[in-house]
């Protein structure tokens, strides 16, 4: 080991949508030099490990540890170790309460191995004091873009929402670079009203900002006026390393085997060129059985070609058979890096999680915006009318029961994402940002310059003191 090699914890929330840019962030900062350790409850542990076990193959080692989820102590049922377990939002306290009782046993892992950074999930505060408590720097991972940052402080900060007179009634986020308005809907309840997650977000921003900075999963020709504004106006120590996805992309193309190849793959192989509209609403959504059946309906009045990933939920009967010839239904767990990626795709209709979103950046393509909860009504502001690459399906209310869109609406989107002058102009747009992605993880790319920043930060910090 180099006397200045750097050993890196990182410590993800427990959900899909935190676990995997945390795993492709350990094999980029381990193809960079580092050692990387992960640290994960046993449930979770198989999704690291099958992973490691590939890319051993490329030479490149990833430790994980696994520490116990006191699931049943705060409330949980027994074997809930993952927030896509949860089956309704009155349970998210007590998974967060169930975190908090992670401390110790993260402490001890500190106490053995003193890492030279502890990467700990936004939703773990009391990590910085944890790490304090070893002389360790503790990075903060949101696993959002700088505009959602940037909106959700000024929100906090001055409060817009508290000016209205309806849950309806449109606002302006103050000072933002662009004009951004939201309503009292779009946000989440503890934004809207005091709850017991106001205080949690509050110990949460407490905790960044006596953190040694934040590591943003996103790249500055994205969103320039918000990653300057997140630094310069709001004053917050940065490093922008992303679209982390695309950071191992060529070492793992070196893995891909043509038999693994997934069925809906082959399906797409058989497709013309920007033919086929993509449909995910990522890991943790909750559709109700009417909703779903209005996605039936919206998919099949659009006439477009379509691969749709239902996770759970009750397809409408006679909708595969009657849509065979234009359609292929997923259930459960999609290739979705793989599928974007596909020359036969032509848009993604998506919930604006921000994997799924820099996921379909990445890929060039168009997106009808559909945002449910968490930060995605922001990102949907970032895709539509700051980026200009996407139409807004016309979701107005946060939740994660979702059940509140006509199929007339996504029949629109779809087709305004698919096809005409709007949708070449936006794919146009699209395939230049795309490009723009890719050179920012490449050597000399301001992804790639950014991450020798946080490394050469470190190093002055740990070896140089
Ligand atoms: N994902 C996937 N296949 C699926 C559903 C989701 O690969 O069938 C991945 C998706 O590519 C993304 C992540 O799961 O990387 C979901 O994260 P996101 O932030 O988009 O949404 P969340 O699930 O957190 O709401």
């Amino acid at each position: 080991m180099a006397d200045d090699q750097l050993h890196i914890f990182f410590f993800p929330m427990m959900a899909h949508g935190h676990i995997i840019p945390t795993l492709d962030m350990a094999k980029l900062f381990v193809s960079r030099g580092a050692k990387a350790t992960i640290i994960t409850t046993p449930l979770n542990l198989p999704i690291f490990t099958q992973a490691i076990e590939k890319i051993k193959h490329l030479g490149f080692e990833i430790n994980v540890k696994a520490i116990r989820f006191p699931a049943v102590e705060a409330g949980l049922p027994e074997g809930c170790e993952r927030m896509d377990q949860l089956t309704s939002d009155d349970l998210v306290p007590k998974f967060i309460k169930a975190t908090t009782m992670l401390q110790e046993q993260l402490e001890l892992l500190l106490r053995e191995c003193h890492p030279n950074a502890l990467v700990a999930d936004m939703f773990f505060p009391w990590a910085t004091e944890s790490a304090a408590k070893f002389d360790i720097p503790r990075l903060v991972f949101h696993g959002m873009g700088f505009f959602a940052l940037c909106a959700s402080e000024n929100l906090r900060h001055y409060k817009p929402q508290k000016n209205v007179s309806s849950d309806t009634e449109p606002f302006l986020v103050p000072n933002l670079p662009h004009k951004i308005k939201l309503t009292r809907m779009k946000l989440a309840p503890h934004d809207r009203e005091e709850t017991e997650m106001t205080k949690f977000m509050e110990q949460v921003k407490k905790s960044e900002s006596t953190s040694f900075g934040v590591i943003v999963n996103s790249f500055y020709e994205l969103e320039p006026d918000y990653a300057d504004y997140y630094r310069h106006v709001l004053g917050k120590r940065a490093w922008h390393i992303g679209p982390i996805l695309l950071c191992n992309r060529k070492n793992e193309e070196k893995l891909q085997k043509n038999e693994d190849k997934h069925a809906c793959l082959q399906w797409l192989d058989t497709k013309r060129q920007s033919s086929v509209m993509y449909v995910s609403f990522g890991s943790m959504s909750n559709l109700t059985d009417s909703q779903i059946e209005e996605i039936a309906l919206g998919l099949e009045a659009s006439e477009q070609e379509f691969i749709w990933v239902v996770r759970k939920g009750k397809i409408p009967e006679g909708f595969e058979e009657r849509t065979k010839e234009k359609g292929l239904v997923i259930r459960g767990w999609a290739p979705q890096v793989l599928i974007l990626d596909h020359q036969a795709i032509g848009a993604f209709l998506t919930h604006c999680g921000w994997n799924s979103t820099l996921e379909g950046v990445s890929a060039g393509v168009p997106m009808a915006t559909w945002p449910m909860f968490a930060e995605q009504f922001f990102n949907e502001q970032l895709i539509t009318e700051v980026v200009r690459i996407g139409v807004a399906v016309g979701a107005e209310k946060w939740s994660r029961e979702v059940e509140n869109v006509k199929s007339e609406a996504i029949a629109k989107a779809v087709k305004r994402a698919m096809v005409g002058e709007e949708s070449k102009e936006m794919r146009r747009r699209a395939k230049e940002v795309k490009k723009m992605a890719n050179k920012a993880v490449e050597e000399g790319g301001s992804s790639y310059s950014d991450l020798n920043t946080l490394f050469r930060d470190l190093r002055t910090l740990n070896f140089q003191k």
